[in-house]
């Protein structure tokens, strides 16, 4: 790197997308002193560390979630002077207690708004099919390359070695052409 002090690699930027899949982007791509771009996409590889919602993730109730409504209780608060049918429904349903949640009814004093007051512990609706939590299975160790496309890392620690090694390979390589200009 002599006398590339200013040059910075693409490099290892580490993301997490929404479903908390651990991605590293090593791009094979850097910017010179002026700014220009230089190695091209072909050298684009892409170091994931994946946990696939279908096979390490599953369906989750409230409880073992950690569901801040679950665990604090929580307020449904309604509307009674509103005409629209499905808000009238909602309140017949609730008082109703054909639900099975337990919950009190308050109304604010000088306002037309009913509060249910839900203790902790209680199914919160709407929450079905909410949640999900990993299930205990080694994340897997996967590699996109423009040449053979994508593939997975297997072995030792479920290829989190290899994987690993050849992360770091990859960065030397981008290192020692940048080195040579
Ligand atoms: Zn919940």
């Amino acid at each position: 790197m002599n006398g590339h002090g200013a040059v910075q690699l693409g490099g290892a930027t580490w993301l997490r997308d929404q479903n908390n899949q651990r991605v590293a982007a090593n791009v094979g791509m850097y910017r010179d002193q002026a700014g220009n771009p230089r190695l091209g996409p072909a050298r684009l590889r892409t170091f994931a560390i994946l946990a696939p919602t279908a096979t390490h993730w599953r369906p989750a109730s409230c409880a073992e979630a950690g569901c801040d409504r679950y665990r604090n209780g929580y307020e449904i608060r309604i509307d009674a002077s509103s005409p629209d049918p499905l808000t009238v429904a909602r309140l017949v349903y609730l008082r109703s207690r054909k639900h099975g949640v337990r919950m009190e009814e308050y109304r604010a004093e000088r306002s037309d708004w009913v509060v249910f007051r839900v203790p902790p512990g209680e199914r919160v609706f709407g929450h079905e099919g909410q949640h999900r939590i990993r299930v205990d299975r080694p994340e897997l160790f996967a590699v996109h390359d423009p040449a053979a496309g994508t593939y997975l890392h297997r072995g030792r620690a479920n290829g989190a070695d290899d994987w690993q090694d050849q992360f770091a390979n990859h960065q030397d390589q981008l290192a020692t052409r940048v080195s040579q200009g």
